[in-house]
């Protein structure tokens, strides 16, 4: 691209982020062979302790840094367009800062996967051996094409019979493998050779044979009228937009409100404007629905980035969009990285989400670091929700974004009415089952009777979420976790929800020996089962982790829209964003799960779930009616959540975290340290809590330090793990003594390891 040529490094030497824990960039030499061939973003082969690493070009540097007496050279180029556009980089380097993280290992999480074997494939003069035949292919694989907008407005042309012929395949066909017109064309790799060079057609940028996301076709949709509520807030992100204010926006709708129509609206704004947007969804193979709305108004002008997709897809999104040819970008949280050209907008869906936040290695929000690329990037940033995030709330409630609110529902559909069941006095119903209880059975009954369907909802996997010796009373526990198995029975195993480990439940006792044991509570495989004893007419199908492995998501869901489903059992899989018009009742098994963790925010996660998968219900004409299962029935989360008022949870919330100073009133760094030996990591800890305590703002209390403290799970995977909490309303107070425990961790506690999370959930 003649665009960013200039950008070419001409230094001798370039600092390169390499992908290793210090906070810090290394200085390489620029071998002759690779002068002007590299930019800021180029990812490249370097030598690092005796190894072979792949670390990105970040700028160039005409001396040695001081005390530095020679450089190594730069072994090779592996890809030849730079990975990361200018603006990227500059976003990618702002959020290291931020999080505190070394920037080569945010570059390598951001960075689509380098292809396997290119460290293989360096030549001796530092560039990659060719491997190109066709145009715009890189590696042998299935090829697809597509006709482009010259090919479609071909009329006039003068083209060959054989060529008119593929042209009326491809479009006939949308896009498919060259070789399987082999029996109709001759040579139609030729043709569609002379076809590319007109311009004609285009290699298929996502493939759109395998992708899951693009196996179906749809049908182009037209917009519906928007209502009020709807065209206020599309009046004020398009204004926005157009202003190129960079302005940021939180859409508070209701379950059903339309706030899918309102980013279809706002991103084909952008993309009238020729400019680029991203949306981010919470988990998107929970989302084929939405996907198929954005194909509906869209058509190919999107791009879904997920986890199925092959590394050449993967490259061939981020190429295309890139280079604009692909204006919008669907994912989950990494899609926050994607190179969308000219980006004029970012969307985050159900903002509130805790999946947005990356629990391991580089541990960033996405929710929170979309609004700084967007504000990087002079683009908007919309979050949308039906339950913000308390912190998201009260930035609005300050004016830090603008607050657009859609109170009813789009279609004119009610809000389902919610009975709350107290378990204590119910217990179990009629047919004796746990978590069954009398009016439960009575609602999934009278849904069933009116031909309705039922999403019955149940935060945990497994038959039984642990047991215990029948003799001795001891739990059966992960040998490598500090947490109970779980028990699966269709497999008959033991399992570990956080390590693989599993074993036969056959097995006697491991502290005395006795064969029996008891069940502690009840998982979705054993409501599934209750479920299916009880209502034996019935088609029950379950959707948690275990069976979504097997049949797939969307295979699950596809089966309930269609309607071969009656009731749906399952974990938060079934909260999610699906709309569907059967669903009259939601019933939640047992509301007060999340209530139990030992963390701040368990009142506002429980207030989240039960108001989302409550918004499951009678979206369409049916009335819907939400069950709620609970120990706890006068708890404002539960309370609140049945009678769909986020504004009351709010106030009540707010003033809880203004009392102890949670957040947004004070800001949290959480240290995690690990190690094989708890005196190990208890040890470690303490001396990062030493270190912080010597601060000054520690001293004088402008800074609190909390711990070491064991975290939840002391053991986790054989290794054990401590926590140090920094707790400030002083955000500047607050890195400076994180700056110095980083600066500590980076002199090495061996044999354990410490890390930083910035903002921890
Ligand atoms: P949300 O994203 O807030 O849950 P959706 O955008 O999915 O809401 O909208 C809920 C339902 O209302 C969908 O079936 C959608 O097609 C429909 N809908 C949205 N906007 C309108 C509108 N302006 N007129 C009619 N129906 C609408
Ligand atoms: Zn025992
Ligand atoms: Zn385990």
């Amino acid at each position: 691209m003649n665009a960013r040529a200039s950008d070419s490094i001409d230094t001798r030497y370039v600092e390169v982020a390499l992908p290793v824990p210090l906070r810090k960039v290394f200085t390489y030499d620029v071998p002759s062979g690779l002068h002007g061939a590299l930019r800021p973003g180029s990812r490249v082969a370097v030598s690092f302790s005796r190894r072979k690493l792949a670390g990105f070009v970040v700028s160039g540097r005409e001396d040695l840094p001081s005390g530095v007496s020679r450089a190594l050279p730069v072994a090779g180029l592996l890809e030849s367009e730079p990975v990361f556009t200018p603006e990227l980089l500059r976003f990618l380097d702002r959020a290291a800062k931020y999080y505190m993280h070394p920037l080569g290992e945010v570059l390598r999480a951001a960075a689509p996967a380098l292809p396997t074997g290119a460290m293989r494939r360096l030549r001796a003069d530092g560039f990659l051996e060719a491997t190109e035949n066709l145009p715009g292919q890189r590696v042998a694989q299935p090829k697809t094409w597509k006709v482009t907008a010259t090919g479609r407005d071909r009329e006039g042309l003068r083209l060959g019979a054989r060529q008119q012929r593929l042209l009326d395949r491809l479009e006939a066909r949308e896009s498919l493998l060259i070789d399987e017109l082999r029996g109709e064309i001759k040579d139609p790799r030729a043709v569609i050779r002379s076809l590319s060079e007109k311009g004609l057609v285009a290699f298929e940028e996502v493939d759109a044979v395998s992708d899951p996301f693009f196996r179906t076709p749809v049908q182009r949709d037209s917009p519906p009228a928007p209502t009020a509520a709807q065209e206020v807030a599309i009046a004020a992100i398009t204004e926005a937009i157009v202003n190129r204010a960079g302005a940021s926006f939180l859409l508070h709708g209701v379950t059903g409100s339309g706030k899918t129509e309102v980013y279809l609206r706002a991103i084909d704004e952008v993309r009238q404007a020729g400019r680029g947007a991203i949306l981010l969804v919470p988990e998107i193979a929970l989302t084929p629905q939405l996907v198929g709305r954005f194909r509906a108004r869209f058509g190919d002008d999107i791009a879904v980035l997920h986890s199925g997709l092959t590394i050449r897809q993967r490259d061939d999104a981020w190429q295309s969009l890139r280079q604009g040819r692909v204006r919008v970008a669907i994912g989950a949280r990494s899609a926050l990285f994607a190179p969308v050209a000219d980006l004029g907008l970012i969307v985050v869906d159900e903002e509130h989400d805790p999946s947005f936040k990356q629990d391991e290695g580089f541990r960033y929000h996405a929710r929170d670091m979309a609004l700084l690329r967007a504000q990087y990037a002079g683009a908007v940033s919309v979050l949308g929700s039906a339950t913000p995030s308390i912190e998201t709330y009260y930035r609005a409630n300050q004016g830090g974004i603008r607050l657009l609110s859609l109170p009813t529902r789009a279609t004119g559909a009610a809000m389902p009415e919610v009975e709350i069941v107290d378990l204590r006095r119910h217990r179990s119903g009629p047919t004796g089952h746990p978590l069954l209880s009398g009016p439960l059975h009575q609602a999934i009954g009278d849904c069933l009777e009116t031909g309705h369907q039922a999403i019955i909802f149940l935060n945990r996997r497994g038959f039984s979420p642990s047991i215990r010796c029948a003799a001795c009373g001891a739990l059966a526990e992960c040998p490598a976790c500090s947490v109970a198995l779980t028990e699966h029975k269709a497999q008959g195993a033991l399992r570990c929800h956080y390590c693989d480990f599993q074993r036969a439940v056959a097995q006697p006792c491991i502290a005395c020996g006795s064969p029996e044991y008891k069940r502690l509570g009840v998982g979705t495989e054993q409501l599934e089962k209750s479920i299916e004893e009880s209502f034996p007419k019935a088609r029950v199908a379950r959707l948690d982790r275990d069976t979504a492995s097997g049949e797939g998501v969307e295979a699950v869901l596809d089966r309930l829209r269609s309607g071969e489903v009656d009731v749906l059992v399952g974990t938060q899989m079934v909260t999610k964003g699906h709309d569907i018009a059967g669903v009259t009742l939601v019933g939640v098994a047992l509301a007060d799960q999340s209530l139990a963790f030992p963390d701040f925010r368990a009142s506002e996660r429980t207030f989240q779930l039960l108001a989302q998968v409550a918004g499951r219900a009678g979206r369409a004409e049916a009335p819907g009616k939400v069950v709620l299962q609970t120990y706890q029935p006068d708890h404002p989360a539960v309370r609140l959540a049945a009678s769909h008022d986020y504004e009351s949870f709010y106030d009540e919330e707010i003033r809880a975290r203004d009392e102890v100073g949670y957040p947004p009133f004070a800001r949290l760094v959480s240290v995690r340290v690990h190690a094989g030996a708890e005196a190990d990591a208890r040890g470690a800890t303490q001396v990062l809590a030493d270190a912080a305590r010597q601060h000054p703002a520690v001293r004088e209390g402008a800074v609190q330090v909390l711990g070491p403290a064991p975290a939840p799970l002391v053991r986790l995977r054989g290794r054990y793990h401590y926590r140090l909490l920094l707790k400030s309303s002083d955000r500047k107070l607050l890195r400076n003594v994180t700056a110095q425990l980083a600066a500590r961790i980076d002199q090495g506690l061996p044999p354990s390891h410490a890390t930083l999370d910035i903002d921890p959930l």
